[in-house]
């Protein structure tokens, strides 16, 4: 792949590390994104000793001029070719009635406009260049609800349709745009999410557990490196026919 460069939001921890460790081996100069680029050194650490490229940029993907001034800090790296929208947060877990103004617009600003700001900075050169592909980091919440989570279910529905529309206005472009929508991933964000649907519904954590796996024919939560997979093949040449797509990485939990 040369020196064509991947950008990947959040790619410091969690999802976003596994996107640009997988990025990184098919040969992408990776850009790793974090509101603290300080935070993002074991990532590209792990990438360099794999014997791949990467570097550690700032941005908060919210904040309009600083993914400006990140698409213009990549553009100096090389030809971008691949930006995965990944950063998000889980919003608060409420009945709606009980989610202040400020706590709504603080999930949205990250999950939804924060990927409306990071395409929009990249798009202009792909158009240019008459290639890219771009890739949301959507949820099995942007296909069916998740109790008590209404601002984060609204921003990732909203995702995938700012994927659909967005890949029909770039296809003529030679651009894919793609959304991809995990299930529930190992981890620390998931202990939360555990957590607090265990609080929210009144249940130990041990039941709300059980009902994230129960709810897969697999019966299992999904591995961080899974969805890395995903966004790979969506980076990469053998998924030329593939836009507008939302892939489920669920272990089966939603089927459409
Ligand atoms: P983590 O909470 O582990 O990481 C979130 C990442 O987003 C961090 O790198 C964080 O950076 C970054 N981030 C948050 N807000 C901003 C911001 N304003 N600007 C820049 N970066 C920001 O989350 P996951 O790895 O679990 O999730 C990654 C994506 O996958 C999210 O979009 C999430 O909604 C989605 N997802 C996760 C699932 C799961 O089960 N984990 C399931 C389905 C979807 P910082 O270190 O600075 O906080």
């Amino acid at each position: 792949m040369g020196d064509r460069v991947a950008v990947v939001t959040g790619g410091n921890r969690g999802i976003g590390r596994a996107i640009a460790v997988a990025l990184a081996a098919d040969g992408f100069a990776v850009a790793v994104i974090a509101r603290e680029p300080a935070t993002a050194a074991d990532t590209v650490a792990a990438i360099e000793a794999g014997g791949g490229t990467a570097f550690a940029l700032a941005c908060d993907v919210a904040d309009e001029q600083s993914v400006a001034t990140l698409a213009r800090e990549v553009a100096e790296r090389g030809p971008v070719h691949t930006v995965v929208a990944n950063a998000g947060v889980a919003g608060p877990t409420a009945p709606l009635h009980e989610i202040a103004l400020a706590d709504w617009r603080a999930c949205l600003a990250t999950d939804l406009d924060g990927v409306f700001l990071t395409f929009r900075a990249f798009v202009p050169a792909m158009i240019t260049a008459r290639s890219g592909s771009l890739i949301a980091i959507s949820s099995m919440t942007g296909k069916r609800p998740l109790l008590g989570r209404t601002p984060y279910a609204a921003a990732k529905m909203g995702v995938i349709g700012l994927v659909r529309t967005l890949a029909l206005e770039l296809g003529p472009h030679g651009i894919r745009v793609n959304a991809v929508c995990p299930g529930a991933v190992t981890g620390p964000r998931m202990d939360d999410v555990i957590r607090r649907q265990a609080a929210a519904r009144g249940i130990t954590e041990a039941e709300a557990r059980a009902s994230f796996t129960a709810a897969s024919p697999l019966h299992r939560l999904v591995e961080a490196d899974e969805v890395a997979a995903a966004c790979a093949y969506l980076a990469s040449d053998v998924a030329a026919s593939i836009t507008g797509e939302d892939l489920n990485v669920n272990a089966g939990v939603v089927m459409y």
